[in-house]
């Protein structure tokens, strides 16, 4: 217990990294491609970056899980080292065995650059029907610690007890990330989602230190609301929400329910932002094995994580001309994939927003 506490404490107290700006020259980008579809979709991104001449070096590293030094999990050497020195990757769907084998790459990945804050952009395709036609928000999740810091153990036969943790370092360090995410991003309020009713002493440290960082954000709203309460007034009218910010188990549940207002995994994008600068922007899906090397698969959502990659690294016009390619030729719905209700390959979906970009 002791060595995991200070691990999260540790690891909290690095300093929220700013967006970092690229002007000149080619930046190197770690593509980690990934199983399943993953390949045919970092493919696509590639083909549409290089229609756009977006000034991109694609470094492509596998990452299967191996075993070093004790035994224990890592990602390879190589991978590590060309994101040590890249700082930026993109990240297609790994697979993870269930219940025996290496653990989730998602999650050494995660632990091995210390990816402290998911961020997912939920924005309304126009074009693709869903409930709802105007969504735009955005969750921001805490990563590192919450229900998810793997301290779990058995009491006596029956009984298990798993550890909530929370940390003051961790949760000012995801509360500073959001508001400044709001500030870069012209974004109006951030909301922080907690339980502090119930859960007064963890959910009541995060909210502390909400408050606390909010009282330096003076030009961004600041409200704070129930779980339940954002659930309940999610579904009825998304469009209340600008920013959310929460603990690690709230993010991941309330982020999927926001992917499905906007027509689900297969078009929402994702970022994780780390210590030390260290970004990977990812699709949120999985590996798609019933689809996987039938030219089937749909890249829109490894695309617009793409896109928010360019963001992340200041490319703004060329993020936009991107993200606007692809959005023309879903609200033209001539060429779709069969996921977007159309009967185009993953080609040929493809090649439309190159045409377009
Ligand atoms: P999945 O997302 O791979 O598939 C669910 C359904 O959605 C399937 O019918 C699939 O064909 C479809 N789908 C998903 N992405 C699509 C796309 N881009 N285009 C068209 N259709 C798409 O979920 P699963 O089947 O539960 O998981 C399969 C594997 O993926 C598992 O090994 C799981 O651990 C892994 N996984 C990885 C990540 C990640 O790396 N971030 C996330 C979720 C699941």
């Amino acid at each position: 217990l002791r060595s995991t506490l200070s691990r999260v404490m540790g690891a909290a107290q690095t300093r929220v990294p700013q967006a970092r700006t690229f002007t000149r020259g080619l930046q190197t980008v770690t593509l980690i491609p990934g199983d399943g579809i993953g390949p045919e979709i970092s493919s696509a991104v590639m083909k549409i970056f290089d229609a756009a001449k977006a000034p991109i070096q694609w470094e492509e590293k596998n990452v299967t899980a191996i075993k070093g030094p004790g035994g224990r999990w890592m990602i390879p050497p190589e991978a590590k080292e060309s994101m040590d020195r890249s700082k930026i990757g993109l990240k297609g769907p790994l697979k993870t065995p269930i219940a025996a084998g290496h653990p989730s790459m998602n999650l050494l990945l995660r632990k091995t650059f210390d990816l402290y804050a998911n961020v997912r952009p939920c924005v309304s395709i126009e074009g693709y029907k869903t409930p709802y036609t105007d969504v735009d928000l955005v969750t921001i999740r805490e990563n590192t610690e919450g229900e998810y810091s793997g301290i779990e153990h058995l009491i006596v036969d029956g009984v298990v007890q798993s550890i909530k943790l929370i940390t003051e370092n961790a949760s000012r360090r995801i509360a500073e990330y959001a508001f400044e995410y709001a500030r870069n991003n012209q974004r109006a309020s951030v909301t922080a989602v907690h339980k502090a009713n119930i859960m007064r002493m963890s959910d009541g440290l995060f909210l502390r230190q909400c408050r606390e960082v909010a009282e330096k954000y003076k030009d961004v709203k600041f409200t704070e609301m129930y779980l339940d309460t954002v659930c309940l007034n999610m579904v009825q009218d998304p469009t209340n929400f600008d920013v959310l910010v929460m603990p690690n188990l709230y993010g991941d549940i309330l982020s999927d329910l926001c992917a499905g207002l906007i027509g689900g995994l297969g078009v929402t994008p994702s970022g994780n932002i780390g210590a030390n600068g260290v970004a990977i922007f990812e699709s949120v899906h999985g590996t798609a094995p019933d689809i996987a090397g039938l030219d089937l698969a749909n890249p829109t959502a490894l695309l617009l994580s793409a896109v928010m990659m360019l963001r992340h690294m200041g490319q703004h016009p060329l993020a936009k001309r991107i993200e606007t390619a692809c959005f023309d030729t879903i609200r033209d719905k001539k060429v779709l994939t069969k996921d977007l209700g159309g009967n185009s390959k993953c080609s040929e979906f493809t090649n439309e927003i190159c045409r377009r970009v």
